[in-house]
């Protein structure tokens, strides 16, 4: 029974940094799903003896492994060479295969397999080969007489994903593999609050499995620009007692600080507010300065927005916050753009002028330019008129640009949400 496995991700552009490894995460989470741990994670460049090596130490050291990437037809593609390298086999020519993609060619494109495109038809000797119905390279599962193994995916991702689903996971199953354990998580996010605070707020939750002592459990903060999720993982023999100790100790998070948790799993806040506001079938508009349209595009980046969200003013220049949303000429020049005053003025403005039921208004320096000692760089003014209450609050964000207007369209959102709940 295998419950661990090593992955081998491969490619130059990896190294490079050019891509960035997704595919590695996706298998990551889908083993987990099924009780496979990853032992660990391994990225060479196209390189035979690279990848051969490579391989030989995870056989060597876990048993199991799982390659992607270099199963295309050029000269840098040298994954299957490797692997076979590797187990000490030859390639043999997979003529059912050659004539396929010969067949998918003439189909497709209308004219002859490419020459190159031979070399995807190569598998080693004795593998099975594991059909790709999502491009042309097949990829290939290979074990050796100490039932140690190898399973050789595509890296180009829509295909790597589709093969796991329909070749990978399978396959699993099939040799029962990882039925002896379930890692399951939950994570529950939150918003507005640094980790370490959050860490202080839960020390005198006892984080425990609940009544299954088989169970068990840890919990990582990982911050982020959304703010921190609080990722909870369990691991048992029984999914059902998993589950349930996942239940328990998300309970005794959630009654801790339950007004930080705005949503689980990987929902938008966004989401979360017009929910909200869809329920008390109201409707918001939007002023925003130095997010310059940033919070209408996530507010309509939601399917079905339109029922809730109005429009909005990008009040940028001062003047437009005179002209469209009545800011008091006279409070801009005594407090200044970024202030409470003006902020609350953009607030009810939008409000009044989209006939709406509630307001978000930002205005704030996001930098890298304009700070000054008494307002620096990510001081963010926001604001939020919903029914009889109106609630600015000021923030100090950090970050670059793009963080300190993310930050702020996310701490609006949050103010909203708070103020409905
Ligand atoms: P390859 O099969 O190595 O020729 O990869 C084809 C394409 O898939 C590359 O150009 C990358 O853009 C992408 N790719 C390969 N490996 C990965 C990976 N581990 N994560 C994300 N993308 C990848
Ligand atoms: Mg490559």
């Amino acid at each position: 029974m295998t419950n661990e496995v090593e992955l081998v991700t491969i490619g130059d552009e990896l190294l490079l940094g050019f891509t960035v490894d997704t595919n590695s995460a996706f298998l990551s989470q889908r083993l987990a799903e099924q009780g496979i741990g990853v032992a660990r994670r391994t990225t060479v460049g196209d390189s035979r003896d690279a990848i051969a090596d490579a391989v030989r130490e995870a056989l060597h050291r876990t048993g199991a492994v799982i390659t992607t990437g270099g199963l295309g037809p050029t000269s840098d593609d040298l994954t299957m060479e490797s692997v076979a390298l590797a187990f000490g086999v030859a390639l043999e020519l997979d003529r059912a295969h050659l004539d396929w993609m010969r067949d998918r060619w003439k189909q497709r494109f209308e004219r002859d397999l490419p020459e190159s495109n031979r070399r995807q038809a190569m598998l080693p000797r004795g593998a099975r080969k594991l059909m790709n119905h999502h491009g042309s390279a097949p990829g290939a599962y290979i074990a050796d007489d100490r039932e140690r193994w190898a399973v050789v995916l595509p890296g180009v991702p829509r295909e790597m994903r589709g093969m796991t689903h329909d070749a990978l996971l399978p396959l699993l199953r099939e040799k029962g593999w990882g039925a002896g354990e379930c890692i399951t998580s939950l994570t529950l996010r939150t918003t507005g609050t640094p980790e370490s605070l959050l860490q202080d707020q839960l020390s005198g939750v006892v984080l425990s499995a609940g009544s299954s002592p088989l169970a068990r459990l840890s919990l990582a903060y990982l911050p982020g620009v959304d703010g921190v999720d609080l990722r909870l993982t369990v691991r048992g023999h029984d999914s059902s007692a998993a589950a349930a100790a996942l239940d328990h100790a998300a309970a005794a998070i959630r009654a801790a600080i339950a007004g930080c948790i705005y949503a689980e799993g990987d929902d938008d806040l966004a989401r979360v507010l017009l929910a909200a506001c869809r329920a008390r079938d109201w409707r918001i508009a939007v002023a925003e300065s130095c997010t310059g349209g940033l919070l209408g595009a996530r507010l309509t980046a939601i399917p079905g927005s339109s029922d809730v969200f109005v429009g909005g003013v990008i009040a940028y220049d001062d003047a437009v916050k005179v002209r469209e949303l009545d800011v008091a000429e006279a409070m801009l020049r005594e407090h200044g753009a970024v202030s409470e005053p003006v902020v609350r003025q953009m607030a009810l403005g939008a409000r009044r002028r989209f006939r709406a039921d509630a307001a978000l208004a930002i205005t704030g320096v996001a930098g890298p330019g304009g700070g000054t000692p008494a307002k620096p760089v990510g001081t963010v003014w926001i604001c939020v008129a919903a029914g009889e209450r109106v609630e600015a609050r000021q923030i100090h964000s950090w970050g670059d640009r793009q963080e300190v207007r993310y930050r702020a369209a996310q701490a609006a959102m949050d103010t909203a949400r708070r103020l409905l709940a």
